[in-house]
């Protein structure tokens, strides 16, 4: 028809910087290129207030797409139970509760984006869509007869052994490893998810019953695409084919933060320390990039070996994010996206890096406490590898600027993710003893310096990731698999929205 109707989308995130950053630059795409069709409503649960970054994101938005912050809920009461304390089970456990507690006002704001209360036009109500933490959401979506769709912000793979979970659990032993449907590495025990470690753990029954309620969602968005993923997509869709409730899968990606609606490739995010103008100034390929995302955090015994490994390997780089020692790798998980805030002067690194390091690798490394401008930073010329917790959104920004990885995960999915990364799609390495404990600094020198310098292996890490960028970058363009994939799906909750 002349005058288009626009179909209302409603979103519920949860309270972390950069699930909020991924289902909202899924928005940007949605809005960007299907323009007049969409409106979207991103309901917010925030714990306290609403973080810096968080509210930045929102102010970057462009507007057809509006956020609320629901009234902040408090954790505290719960905070006794100290016993679930293992690293990424406790952060998930407590942004679980967080989305949980907020349920009371999602219910509400949905109830009014169904009335059509949302805007002036009276759009009707297309989707709701969740992600894993905010799953719970569906159930209203299904009460109120209105479609649920889950956005996954992980891998194809991870999404398999979801999908797949009550299968896989009764298979018994796990002791070789399990083999994902789809995937061709066989995933070791030890490389599960925290919370798949102890199977008799509370944590993991809830996992397989939250995975359960995936299977109900009217179809499912991943961030990855065909041709990275193509065996856990296709698994996936061969399910389907034979059994009409089954989600269908979207492989919509990669998706990552491309910043202001304005401003060009993550333009906006803030570079207090100038690392670009000192990137400016370092030959092509020459620079490793440190970082451990928004609140990975090391002990005292490992910031140790990492400095001294970095020294050892007389590479350049660039250190972001570098936090006090903690035993708990996602202390800062939760506050710590607030760190792109925070000056140098807030944190006194000589304090805990070793004696004389800073001094001694002056001019060739640059150590930051604040955070980075990451996709810019990753997008540099002379940035030739990259160190990384390999948190599923900075494995895609590597991916999209052809960066080789080093892959050093932390808690939560990130070691499945490197097995992928390393094992899967051999575009990165892992340094030997990450199991055991502690990685020692020869060991980390040499696996520096195998992907930063000449050398078979090296070599054919940065040609497959160089090939992994082309492939990102086809799915992306206007005929390529990710964008006719986007596009199905836009007309089908066009149609669900009530336009024909
Ligand atoms: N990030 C950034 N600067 C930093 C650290 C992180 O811009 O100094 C961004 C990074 O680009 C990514 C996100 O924060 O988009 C981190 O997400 P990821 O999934 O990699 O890890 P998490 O923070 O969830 O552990």
């Amino acid at each position: 028809g002349e005058a288009t109707k626009t179909t209302e989308i409603a979103v519920v995130t949860v309270p972390a910087f950069s699930h909020q950053s991924s289902i909202l630059e899924f928005c940007k795409r949605l809005v960007l290129l299907h323009h007049h069709h969409f409106h979207v409503t991103c309901l917010i649960p925030t714990v306290g207030s609403p973080s810096p970054a968080s509210t930045a994101l929102v102010q970057s938005l462009p507007p057809s797409i509006t956020c609320i912050f629901l009234p902040p809920v408090s954790l505290h009461d719960d905070h006794q139970n100290d016993a679930v304390d293992v690293d990424g089970l406790f952060l998930q456990d407590r942004l679980q509760l967080a989305v949980s507690r907020s349920m009371p006002a999602v219910r509400a704001a949905v109830e009014s984006l169904r009335l059509g209360s949302g805007s002036g036009l009276g759009p009707g109500l297309g989707a709701l869509l969740g992600e894993p933490l905010s799953i719970e959401a569906l159930e209203i979506a299904e009460e109120m007869g209105v479609s649920g769709y889950l956005y996954f912000p992980c891998s194809a793979m991870m999404l398999s052994l979801c999908l797949y979970s009550g299968e896989l659990d009764e298979l018994g032993d796990w002791e070789e490893g399990i083999r994902i449907p789809g995937c061709v590495v066989r995933v070791s025990g030890k490389d599960l998810p925290d919370n798949l470690q102890d199977r008799s753990a509370l944590a993991y029954s809830q996992f397989l019953q939250r995975c359960l309620l995936y299977r109900r969602a009217q179809g499912i968005l991943v961030n990855s695409f065909t041709e990275m993923e193509a065996g856990a997509i296709q698994a996936w869709q061969a399910e389907e084919e034979g059994n009409v409730n089954s989600p269908s899968i979207y492989a919509i990606g990669p998706i990552i933060r491309t910043g202001s609606s304005t401003g060009g490739a993550a333009g906006s995010d803030p570079d207090p320390n100038d690392c670009l103008g000192w990137l400016e100034k370092q030959p092509p390929n020459s620079v490793l990039y440190v970082s451990f995302g928004s609140g990975g955090t090391l002990s005292h015994t490992q910031i140790t070996e990492l400095a001294l490994g970095l020294e050892l390997s007389q590479q350049r780089f660039l250190w972001v994010n570098v936090r006090p020692p903690s035993e708990k790798s996602s202390e800062n998980y939760l506050n710590g996206e607030n760190d792109r805030y925070k000056g140098e002067k807030n944190e006194p690194l000589q304090d805990f890096l070793p004696e004389g390091f800073l001094g001694r690798t002056k001019g060739r490394g640059l150590v930051m406490a604040c955070w980075a401008p990451q996709v810019r930073v990753l997008g540099h010329s002379s940035i030739g590898g990259f160190l990384s917790h390999c948190g599923w959104n900075s494995v895609l920004e590597s991916i999209v600027c052809g960066v080789p990885l080093i892959a050093w995960p932390l808690f939560a999915e990130q070691k499945t993710n490197a097995a992928m990364v390393v094992e899967g799609l051999r575009v990165g390495m892992r340094p030997r003893g990450m199991s055991g404990g502690i990685v020692e600094k020869e060991e980390i020198g040499r696996v520096i310096k195998c992907v930063m310098e000449d050398g078979e292996e090296g070599e054919g890490i940065r040609r497959r990731m160089k090939e992994l960028r082309d492939a990102a970058a086809c799915a992306l363009m206007e005929d390529g698999s990710s964008t006719k994939t986007l596009s199905n799906l836009a007309l089908k909750w066009r149609k669900l929205g009530g336009d024909n």
